[in-house]
């Protein structure tokens, strides 16, 4: 019997962890945490700390109490006894963390499987963030490649990559006693690199799947313009062009399409680029994978704003080691204040106090990320103080983002060509809107197990 169990991911917008059963195999596709996780019994400071295991998440029933699944470690103090693993592996499509960010409660023995890529951005993420990004330990994290497939007991995996707003994203064909099994992870088809989405859906198509699990995060029956990355890009460049002082953007440090976008741009309007120390680890991590990324040691078109600390004399010893590396492109609060309309600038919303030692002229800012923030009801304060830092120093505020998610019609088109007997909606709360596409579909709700 081939079934799938749905412990995330069913009528929500991310949090993937779906067990699939075959025979005797039994596989996670994802682990990730759902978006809203815990904001009922958790604020601000009122935070699990490390020292906890599941006994908290037990407690307010916020992980299921799964036998043989968790580690020695997080199941102390709790009423589940711990009992060696029957679960044969776990397969990651990409590092965002509604996708990974339950693989710490794991039994150390089963078996990750992760892109290459995937695994260098976490660590180095959790280089940077150590409390917020943590995969926790793992007897054996294996790496993977596009073209690569393996097996776990007799299912065969193919791992095929795919485009998304970080990279190292992959979708998974998994071929199981029933036929194969496609599982999409998030993926888009407007931006630089949606050939490799292409790729995965011929790939897809051409096994002639019985099930697809595919993402629906925009599967609304509202029809908005699809803007493309290019697009975005194109904006960005205008804004930069009609500028008359210094250029803030804000995108996610792992969205690297973003950050290519907002790289070209300002090198076309004779700009220099400056990051953060963080931002610059990050790209350096990524460089020996990702061949078009500037080498932040040697370009000569980005800098890298060092924060005046302690000392107040920008003395190296002030900085953490992984920063002192990048010492000789430094570029201090005092150039950028004098080189203004020289500039475009990485801005998130926790560096503002910045803003106070550059003294912006005729500034802009750029909102390069999830139109979530602007709009959800919960970031109400933050977006407040954005608006008052914006206003006390002049400064005109911009939007210009596309999507990490493919539109309805790109997920119809992809439907379409894969042309499987069932179709499973994912990481969506409009499942609905799929059976105007396909004429089986099967919703899962959380905790349900389908039978395939
Ligand atoms: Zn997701
Ligand atoms: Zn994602």
């Amino acid at each position: 019997m081939t079934t799938l169990t749905f412990y995330g991911g069913a009528n929500e917008i991310g949090g993937n962890k779906i067990l699939l059963e075959d025979k005797d195999a039994r596989i996670y596709l994802d682990f990730g945490q759902s978006f809203d996780f815990g904001e009922q019994y958790f604020h601000e400071y009122l935070q699990p700390r490390a020292a906890h295991g599941l006994e908290v998440f037990f407690e307010f029933g916020l992980m299921p109490p799964v036998p043989k699944l968790y580690s020695r470690s997080m199941l102390e103090r709790t009423e589940l006894k711990y009992a060696p693993t029957d679960i044969d592996g776990v397969l990651i499509t990409h590092s965002h963390s509604d996708h990974v960010n339950h693989l710490p409660f794991l039994d150390e023995s089963i078996p990750v499987h992760m892109g290459h890529g995937t695994h260098r951005i976490l660590e180095a993420y959790h280089k940077l963030y150590p409390s917020l990004v943590n995969i926790g330990e793992h007897d054996q994290i294996n790496h993977f490649k596009s073209g690569d497939s393996f097996s776990i007991k007799h299912l065969e995996v193919q791992p095929v990559h795919v485009e998304h707003s970080i990279p190292g994203a992959y979708g998974f064909i998994v071929h199981t006693s029933k036929g194969p099994l496609v599982y999409t992870g998030d993926l888009r088809l407007h931006g630089p690199k949606s050939s490799m989405t292409r790729e995965f859906i011929e790939k897809a198509a051409a096994c002639n799947p019985y099930a697809l699990l595919c993402e629906g995060t925009r599967m609304s029956s509202e029809s908005h313009h699809n803007y493309t990355e290019e697009e975005v890009e194109k904006k960005i460049d205008d804004i930069i062009q009609d500028s008359k002082g210094i250029v803030f953007c804000y995108f996610s440090m792992s969205n690297i399409d973003r950050f290519m976008s907002v790289y070209r741009a300002t090198l076309k309007n004779g700009r220099k680029m400056v990051i953060d120390t963080k931002f610059a680890y990050i790209l350096d991590e990524l460089k020996d994978k990702i061949p078009d990324l500037p080498d932040v040691l040697t370009d000569s078109n980005l800098q890298i704003y060092f924060r005046l600390a302690k000392s107040g004399t920008y003395n190296e010893k002030d900085y953490a080691v992984y920063e002192r590396k990048y010492f000789d492109k430094k570029i201090t609060f005092d150039e950028v204040s004098k080189q203004q309309k020289d500039i475009v600038m990485h801005m998130g919303f926790n560096k503002l106090m910045e803003l106070v030692y550059i003294q912006p002229k005729n500034a802009d800012y750029i909102y390069s990320s999830s139109e979530h923030f602007l709009e959800g009801e919960e970031n109400e304060a933050e977006r407040t103080v954005l608006e008052n830092w914006m206003k006390h120093f002049g400064v005109k505020f911009h939007k210009a983002h596309c999507s990490g998610h493919a539109s309805r019609e790109d997920l119809e088109h992809l439907i379409r060509e894969i042309n499987p007997e069932i179709v499973i909606p994912i990481h969506t709360q409009q499942a609905q809107e799929f059976k105007k596409i396909h004429s089986k579909v099967m919703i899962p709700e959380k905790g349900d197990t389908l039978k395939l």
